[in-house]
Parts: C-alpha cells; sequence; structure tokens
C-alpha cells in the first residue's frame, strides 16, 4: 500500500480548507488498515485519522499521513425481543446508519439525525443533539492501536463518555483508530421530543402517532431551516461546547444578566454558549471570508477563502470577549489541526 503524496484535503473537511496531506491513503478493512499501518509513512510519524472533516479545523498543511477511514457494512447481530445488536462500520456516514434504523422502526438515534460526519468519529465527541447522546445507544467498539498494532474491545465504561467527551478525546487522543461500533436500538421505541423545537415541528407538521421517522423528519426539518449548509457554507457545527458552571457562580451571573439562557446539569448549570457570544456582539460578524453565522453564535464560518488561522484567531476573540464580559471561559469542541 502506497500513500499518495501532497494530497489536496480541500474536499475532505466541510470548513473547506484549502490545505493539503503530505500523505493520504485510504482504508477500507481491518486488513488495509492493518497493511497501513505497517507503512513507513504510518510509522514515521502519528497519523491524523479522517472521517468526514465535519468537526476538525485545518490551520496548516499537515505534514504528516492523513488516514481516510472508509469501513463500511452494517451487520445486524440480533437480539432479544427488546434489542437489536447492530455492528456497523466506523467509516459508515452517520445519518445513512440513522436512516438504516428509522427504515427497520429501530429506535435510538432518531434524535441525531442529520449530524454529519461518520459513525468512527461518533464515539470521540459522544455525539449529540436534542437530548439524546452516541451513549445512550452504545454498546461496545473495536479499535486499532496506531502504535501498537492490534485491536481491542471498549465497552461503554471504559469510553468514559461525557457531555461531548471520552476517553478518545482526551487520555487516549491519537492512540486508536476507531474501526467498528456495536450500537444497540429498542425494537419498541421509545420517544423523546421535550427538547428543544421538537414537539412545535412534529405539530406543524400535523403528526397524530408518533414515530421514529416522524420524529426524524422534524428534527431534519428544524435542522435544516436552522443550521448553515456546509456544501453551502463552510462549517464545523458549534464551535465552542455549551460551559458547565458551578450553582454559586450561576446565581451571581443570573443576578447581573437575568435572560441568560441556562440548563440545570446535575448540581451545575449548562450555559447557551451561542448567547453568551450573540451577548458580546458576534452574531453575523464578519471580516473578510471568516465570520460568526448570522442565525447561530455558536458556528463560526468560512464564506469561501478564510484560511484555517482566520477562524482560529476568531475563536480566539470570542473566547477573551466571553470571558471578559461574563467571566466564563469557553472550551472549542472543533478539533484544531
Ligand atoms: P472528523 O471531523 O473527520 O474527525 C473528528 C475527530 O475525530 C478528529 O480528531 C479525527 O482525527 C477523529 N476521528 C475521526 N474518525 C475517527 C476514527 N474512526 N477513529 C479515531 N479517531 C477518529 N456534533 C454533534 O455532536 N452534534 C450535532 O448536532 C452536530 N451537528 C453538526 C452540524 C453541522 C452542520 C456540522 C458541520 C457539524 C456538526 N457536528 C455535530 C459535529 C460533527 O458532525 C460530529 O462531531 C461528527 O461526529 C464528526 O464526524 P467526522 O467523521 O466528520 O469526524
Ligand atoms: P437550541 O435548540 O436552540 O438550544 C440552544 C442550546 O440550549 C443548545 O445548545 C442545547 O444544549 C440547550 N438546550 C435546549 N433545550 C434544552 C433542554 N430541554 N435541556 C437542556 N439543554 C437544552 O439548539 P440548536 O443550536 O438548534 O441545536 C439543537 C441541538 O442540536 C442541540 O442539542 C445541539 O447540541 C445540537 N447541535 C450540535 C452541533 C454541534 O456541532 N455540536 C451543531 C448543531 C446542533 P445542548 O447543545 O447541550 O443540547
Amino acid at each position: 500500500m502506497k500513500p499518495e503524496e501532497n494530497y489536496s484535503l480541500r474536499g475532505y473537511n466541510t470548513f473547506g480548507m484549502d490545505v493539503s496531506a503530505r500523505y493520504f491513503a485510504k482504508f477500507t478493512n481491518e486488513d488495509t488498515l492493518d497493511a497501513l499501518a505497517r507503512t513507513k509513512e504510518w510509522q514515521e510519524s502519528n497519523p491524523l485519522i479522517l472521517g468526514g472533516g465535519s468537526n476538525l479545523l485545518f490551520t496548516k498543511d499537515v505534514d504528516k499521513l492523513v488516514a481516510y477511514n472508509q469501513i463500511k457494512g452494517i451487520e445486524n447481530r440480533g437480539g432479544d425481543d427488546e434489542y437489536v445488536y447492530l455492528h456497523v462500520g466506523a467509516g459508515e456516514v452517520w445519518h445513512d446508519f440513522v436512516m438504516y434504523c428509522i427504515a427497520n422502526n429501530y429506535g435510538g438515534v432518531e434524535n441525531l439525525s442529520l449530524i454529519p460526519g461518520s459513525v468512527g468519529a461518533g464515539p470521540m465527541q459522544n455525539i449529540g443533539a436534542y437530548g439524546v447522546e452516541l451513549k445512550d445507544v452504545f454498546h461496545e467498539l473495536e479499535a486499532y492501536h496506531i502504535e501498537g498494532r492490534y485491536f481491542v474491545k471498549f465497552r461503554a465504561h471504559e469510553c468514559h463518555f461525557g457531555y461531548r467527551e471520552s476517553v478518545f478525546k482526551n487520555k487516549f487522543r491519537n492512540q486508536f483508530v476507531i474501526s467498528r461500533v456495536t450500537f444497540k436500538l429498542r425494537k419498541q421505541p421509545k420517544f423523546n421530543t421535550t427538547y428543544g423545537a421538537i414537539e412545535k415541528e412534529l405539530e406543524k407538521m400535523g403528526v397524530h402517532e408518533l414515530t421514529v421517522k416522524a420524529i426524524s423528519d422534524a428534527v431534519i426539518n428544524i435542522r435544516r431551516s436552522k443550521l448553515p449548509d456546509p456544501a453551502k457554507i463552510g462549517n464545523a457545527g458549534s464551535f465552542f461546547k455549551n460551559p458547565v458552571v458551578s450553582a454559586s457562580q450561576f446565581e451571581i451571573l443570573k443576578l447581573k444578566f437575568p435572560e441568560i439562557v441556562s440548563y440545570p446539569s446535575g448540581d451545575d448549570y449548562k450555559l447557551a454558549a451561542g448567547w453568551l457570544i450573540e451577548n458580546c456582539g458576534w452574531k453575523g460578524f464578519r471580516e473578510g471570508d471568516a465570520g460568526v453565522h448570522k442565525d447561530q453564535a455558536l458556528v463560526l464560518v468560512n464564506y469561501g477563502g478564510a484560511k484555517g488561522k482566520e477562524i482560529f484567531d476568531l475563536s480566539t476573540r470570542i473566547l477573551s470577549s466571553v470571558h471578559e464580559k461574563f467571566g466564563v471561559d469557553l472550551e472549542r469542541e472543533v478539533n484544531i489541526y
């Protein structure tokens, strides 16, 4: 297996950054992954594992191997009266997997419809939307150790899933390639429609009987109406995580900013980062081709020719101004390279 040299990544990241990889190769199954791991290009530096490129920002050329995950396949591994187990290649497109579940009336991922990217990147940040997270339907995953060149299984508790977090984003960062994920879906779906605008949208759609398909359609409609389509405007979704603050810090903030948007999170409070950013005046900001989306302040956008460094610098300015006004430190959700 010979990786290609000086390969353009422009079509491989949803920000549309025009950078190149020193080496590029794709793997389509465990054997080609293992063969790639035996090349000098893999071994001379830690490779960057790439899925759909929808949660990363390239700020410069990537001076190493970019390994593009294309392991496909959805295998039904049976189950019982309540659950079905689906063993899914990490290179499957996440939304295609969701559509497979909807078509088979398997419940659990309908609220996660239309999240861009691959199945294998899902556990990385425990993708979540509308009150559901990947961990809610996760059974186990298989991963390949980048240096040791062996496969290992991770059960749910070993992944240390948190709010947009997992062990793969922290302790084991850049150490594993997630190759397949097994999900546990409900045969008799339980619905979760209480979050955000889902109920309103279902009403608007005239839905009287809840189904996974109806919820998925509602989520798709809401997302299409609110979020910039990366095919039209470069972006990587929410650039920052919603910060969680202690109850005492929240009380002080609420006194000073009675309108602050917040949600209880255990003993703490989750703040809507979009509200904080908007209230620092950033919504709709544009400098050159780098900007903050006009409808959703949490999303940084590339109007065409912005450099990754310009988007990154803009994110730093936003971090500083939110810190100055609210004393809250935002954290970037997007992976920076
Ligand atoms: P990539 O961007 O290719 O990679 C992301 C990170 O994971 C990188 O560090 C990469 O090295 C690593 N990685 C990728 N695949 C593997 C693998 N197989 N093994 C090991 N490491 C790997 N996220 C949400 O959680 N909820 C949302 O609602 C949501 N909405 C979005 C909406 C839009 C419009 C956009 C553009 C993004 C949104 N995102 C959302 C972010 C993004 O879609 C998810 O984080 C997604 O899981 C990223 O998948 P990817 O395949 O594109 O990952
Ligand atoms: P929204 O519905 O306008 O809500 C704004 C924020 O408030 C969200 O970030 C959400 O937090 C929080 N929120 C809303 N209702 C809540 C509830 N009942 N309980 C707790 N928290 C609540 O958000 P949006 O921007 O349109 O996004 C809708 C969903 O899609 C959200 O879950 C969001 O995370 C997800 N999304 C994620 C990305 C990404 O790139 N990560 C991009 C777009 C959308 P949470 O974010 O914690 O859910």
